[in-house]
């Protein structure tokens, strides 16, 4: 069995769900839900709500320590390369994979492989 973890939200354990009210009668409290997995936040939230709650509480700071955007970043020709496909519902014909970039709306044919290689690309910016 995975490692339960727990969620990373501040006031998870103060939302009063019947999954959250642990212990002994006369001595139950709410706590912390503690999952094999998470959906939210990377894994580290068991829902939205303690997302934002975690956002909300060190956010701020969070941004502030990896550095805070101050100008606006440009999408430019170089970088604007995304993958796509064509799904051919034909058993026997593969689906067609190619880079189309957002600006030019130029295409370029890709491979199967170079599509499913998250590291390929042809973007040359940041
Ligand atoms: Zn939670």
């Amino acid at each position: 069995m995975s490692e339960l973890k727990y969620c990373q939200g501040p006031e998870c354990h103060t939302y009063d769900t019947k999954d959250r009210l642990k212990g002994m009668k006369g001595s139950k409290t709410y706590q912390t839900r503690r999952r094999s997995s998470m959906y939210y936040g990377g894994g580290n939230f068991c829902s939205l709500n303690c997302q934002n709650d975690w956002f909300n509480e060190y956010g701020d700071k969070a941004i502030d320590h990896f550095g805070r955007l101050k100008e606006a970043k440009h999408l430019t020709e170089d970088n604007a390369w995304i993958k796509d496909y064509d799904w051919r519902a034909n058993a026997d014909e593969s689906h067609r994979h190619y880079f189309i970039n957002k600006i030019t709306r130029e295409q370029r044919p890709l491979t199967e492989e170079q599509y499913n290689d998250r590291t390929y690309t042809i973007n040359t910016g940041e």
